[in-house]
């Protein structure tokens, strides 16, 4: 039996920019661009970057709560982007999302035991009673108490709306979960309770993830292999380990450089790169980085680099290895 659950091949994304009195198409950002990965059963896929790199519109593409524009999406082995609303609707119980800010994300006006009750519902799984007994069950999964089930989301703190988001997802025994910034609008201390808690969902209940975040530091604590990406396009791949302690890429060395380090003796040298971020809408010719690469060839502003393998699982897009 194969142990792939996911293959990404190629999808894309632009969002139209509109204008004008008739509001016609003037321009597009390009979101995402190209971008290829898989994903074994059971691991834990870090996708990181800076803000509008186009990593969480990549984990929505996946759930086609975007449309990708082209490109395909194997989920074992069905293609995604073939199967039609009915269809997809299905196969979302298999796929669930765990979003950033948890009191955004879940209805203010029903109480857990209805919000967590809901992808049941919808799914058409277990019967009113059955229900009832998995939402208290779930609720001390997660580290909730059941009298939990009765309350509002505004009666909980952060950390704890997002063990509901958590619960929520797990409801209908999912086999991915994309988990878009989920610990980015807790506090330090709290983040912590909630990765190990994450950690051990993975292995009770065999769950595979992709873990979107602008914070290596926690994609490096919780994943086991790491993508990096830059203006829509994937730069860097590699085994967790690999891509920390062995960067190739020009652009994943200034994020890690970036990176606070414990030990004061450790005279690690911060890597600054020049200017902004190029405006999506009109991104550069080349390589996207090339306007602020300290690295930068001739070719580099002529000729997108290839995303090829280096060695063992760790692919790179940069002419410097080419
Ligand atoms: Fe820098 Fe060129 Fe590599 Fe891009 S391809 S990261 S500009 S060296």
């Amino acid at each position: 039996m194969s142990s792939q659950l996911l293959k990404v091949e190629g999808i894309q994304k632009a969002f139209p920019i509109n204008g004008g009195i008739l509001g016609r198409k003037i321009g597009e950002v390009k979101a995402v661009q190209d971008i290829s990965f898989t994903l074994e059963k059971g691991e834990t896929f870090g996708l990181v970057g800076e803000s509008g790199c186009g990593k969480s519109t990549t984990g929505r593409m996946l759930l086609r709560l975007i449309e990708p524009d082209q490109g395909s999406i194997w989920f074992e082995d069905k293609d995604l982007t073939k199967l039609n609303t009915n269809e997809m609707r299905k196969m979302r119980k298999e796929m669930q999302m765990i979003f950033q800010d948890p009191y955004a994300s879940l209805n203010p006006r029903h109480p857990v035991q209805k919000i967590l009750e809901e992808p049941l519902i919808v799914h058409g799984m277990a019967n009113p009673k059955e229900r009832k007994q998995k939402v208290l069950d779930m609720l001390e999964v997660v580290g909730l108490s059941p009298y939990h089930a009765k309350r509002y989301p505004h009666q909980f703190s952060g950390g704890q709306r997002q063990r509901i988001g958590i619960a929520r997802a797990l409801m209908t025994n999912p086999k991915l979960i994309i988990a878009d910034e989920p610990v980015s609008a807790l506090d330090v201390s709290i983040q912590s309770q909630v990765l190990n808690l994450l950690n051990e969902l993975q292995e009770t209940f065999q769950l595979t993830y992709i873990f979107i975040s602008h914070d290596l530091g926690v994609v490096r604590h919780i994943s086991n292999r790491v993508g990096v990406m830059y203006l829509g396009r994937m730069m860097e791949l590699a085994p967790t380990e690999d891509l920390y302690n062995e960067p190739l890429h020009p652009y994943t060395k200034t994020l890690l450089s970036a990176i606070p380090v414990p030990d004061p003796d450790l005279n690690r040298e911060r890597i600054v790169v020049r200017g902004d971020v190029p405006d999506p809408s009109n991104p550069p010719t080349g390589c996207p980085f090339h306007t602020r690469c300290p690295d930068k060839l001739d070719i580099c502003s002529q000729k997108i680099p290839t995303f090829k393998e280096m060695k063992n699982g760790h692919f790179v897009a940069c002419h410097l290895y080419e």
